[in-house]
């Protein structure tokens, strides 16, 4: 029976652990924190009962029907659908940009042709190829909406100017000239009943695993194992050698109220004088549940200090060279894989973490049915 380290007990960790212990493999999880679940982790709020995801909303939604029936077998997920509002120049309205938005901003009542076709004017149709942040907008929504909904709100969540940002971040949003204020695209959507650590509970739930928690694996120790894989963040591996990736992290400030605080579960503040970026009020992710009392976090965005939990990677053209140098460095390793956001230093979602963290455990099993070697990165991070 072949031995397995890895690094850290997050989505991606737990799943390559399952997918090896059921195999046959013996698995030794190290996770630094004093919980399982990474930066999923849920657990309820000792004073009004309901459940709190610590690190910020997670809500789950794929296009991936494999993925959707994966975490099913997992919990039961409720319905949920998320309806984000912003608060812009003191005004209410939804989001994400919709026929509603459009309406309520310009204080019209367009139907979707008539809304088209005024965005089409709004816009700035001289940006053939946008490549910034600002451009993105400019051609995508126009000044106006641009300045009222992104401009803030985007300077705020990466302290930088919209004007030094990649257009793929804005790319993540829709525009829809009809009124569906879903805020995903996506086919499956939901909420696990109970919150996610049990998720991540049951897939470390396996004789051939052990978690330790409170642990870090070293480098050193990596050698202790037939195989590693590493879903810590890729420069810490390296101890840092040739700098910081840099990311955000968001500090959060707890309010508390009884009743309802804001009706619903996200309200973005998009204008740049107001410090936060969103507060969520968590009950309403759990609409099947009921509580008296309730519990908002309020989310500043920041530069992460080596002390700080890493949260969204910023990956502006200079990072990526330090990126694409420590994977050069990572090239050079053996026996280990590199995984996951912090592994492979990416945004990701939760499903395409699943996606890919499933991924990596087949291609593991079938390079060691074959004799052949397992790449030390099975999605690259360039
Ligand atoms: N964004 C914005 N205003 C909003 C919501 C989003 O300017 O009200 C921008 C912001 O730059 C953000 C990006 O769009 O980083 C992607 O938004 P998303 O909601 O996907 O961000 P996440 O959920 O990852 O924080």
């Amino acid at each position: 029976m072949k031995s397995i380290g890895i690094a850290g007990a997050g989505f991606s960790g737990a799943i390559i652990a399952n997918e090896l212990a059921q195999a046959g493999y013996k698995v030794a999880v190290f996770e630094p924190r004093s919980h399982i679940a990474g930066n999923c982790f849920s657990a309820r709020d000792a004073l009004s009962g309901v459940m709190v995801h610590k690190y910020g909303p997670h809500i789950f939604h794929t296009d991936k029907e494999h993925v959707w029936r994966y975490v099913n077998q997992l919990s039961v997920f409720k319905p949920y659908v998320n309806r984000v509002k912003a608060n812009a120049g003191g005004k209410i309205y939804s989001l994400p940009i919709n026929l509603h938005t459009i309406n309520q901003f310009f204080g019209k009542a367009m139907s979707p042709t008539e809304a088209a076709e005024f965005i089409r004017q709004q816009a700035d149709n001289s940006i053939a190829e946008p490549e910034t942040f600002e451009q993105q907008a400019m051609k995508f929504v126009g000044e106006a909406l641009y300045r009222a909904f992104f401009a803030g709100y985007t300077q705020k969540q990466w302290g930088l100017s919209p004007t030094e940002l990649p257009a793929s971040i804005l790319k993540r949003l829709p525009l829809r000239f009809n009124y569906d204020d879903n805020y995903f695209n996506h086919q499956f959507q939901g909420m696990p009943e109970h919150g996610y650590t049990p998720l991540v509970e049951k897939l470390l739930d396996h004789p051939n695993i052990t978690v330790h928690l409170e642990t870090k694996l070293s480098r050193a120790k990596c050698a202790d194992f037939d195989h590693v894989f590493w879903s810590g963040p890729l420069d810490a591996y390296f101890d840092f050698s040739l700098g910081h990736l840099p990311y955000r992290t968001l500090e959060f400030k707890e309010i508390r109220a009884s009743g309802d605080y804001q009706g619903t579960a996200v309200i973005n503040y998009c204008d740049p004088e107001i410090p936060y970026t969103r507060i969520s009020e968590h009950k309403h992710f759990a609409p099947w549940e009921q509580h008296a009392d309730t519990v908002c976090f309020a989310e500043y965005s920041r530069q992460a200090t080596q002390d700080d939990e890493p949260y969204y990677p910023v990956r502006l053209v200079n990072d990526k060279q330090l990126l694409s140098d420590y994977v050069a460095l990572a090239q050079q390793e053996q026996a280990i894989t590199f995984v996951g956001r912090l592994g492979t230093y990416r945004y990701l979602d939760m499903d395409v973490t699943i996606d890919e963290a499933l991924q990596t455990a087949k291609t593991f099993l079938q390079t060691q049915a074959a004799k052949q070697a397992m790449p030390v990165f099975v999605i690259s991070p360039l």
